[in-house]
């Protein structure tokens, strides 16, 4: 089918590669199906016939290999923290997290005395999106999918995706060194 079938006029169309990549990439996200703890319970009850994150195009998928999201939903323990970050690496770029609940967020209600509990899981990857709450309603997580397309919206071919800019800020040395 052509234009001139389907509106009786000819023309062309015209789009930036970015918005059409941008578009691909915000209305087909796929995280990865894994919990930690509590928080894992709510974000599951996201993709549940309630809340059907599938209608966003969120659709969990078994393997980091096939994973453009990942949710860290629950504590991040020390002896955790070397397997998400392996998971991390295996999913391919253009990759995204989410940090869902206080525990990934800065350590939730182990911050002072969890000797095990890494103190927010951006230590050891880099977040694009932040859920606050103890645990955040599948609500909350669903807004943070909407936070998460619109800072992809933004996103151009030409620059590395954010995720990736901050993690490599975080890594340069101080000038005062
Ligand atoms: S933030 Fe609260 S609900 Fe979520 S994993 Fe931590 S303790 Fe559990």
């Amino acid at each position: 089918m052509t234009p001139t079938d389907k509106t009786g006029e000819g023309g062309v169309i015209i789009a930036k590669v970015d918005d059409l990549l941008n578009w691909a990439r915000l209305s087909a996200l796929w995280p990865m199906g894994f919990g930690l703890a509590c928080c894992a319970i709510e974000m599951m009850g996201a993709y549940g016939p309630a809340y059907d994150l599938d209608r966003l195009g969120v659709i969990p998928r078994p393997s980091p290999r096939q994973s453009d999201v990942m949710i860290v939903a629950g504590t991040v323990t020390f002896k955790m923290a070397d397997r998400i970050r392996r998971l991390y690496e295996q999913m391919p770029e253009p990759r995204y997290v989410i940090s869902m609940g206080s525990c990934s967020n800065c350590g939730g209600p182990y911050w002072e005395h969890g000797y095990h509990v890494v103190k927010g899981v951006d230590r050891i990857i880099p977040v694009d999106v932040y859920v606050p709450g103890c645990p955040p309603r599948p609500e909350a997580l669903i807004g943070g999918f909407l936070e998460l397309q619109a800072i992809i919206r933004k996103q151009t071919v030409v620059a590395a995706p954010s995720a990736v800019l901050k993690l490599m800020q975080k890594q340069e040395p101080s000038a005062n060194v």
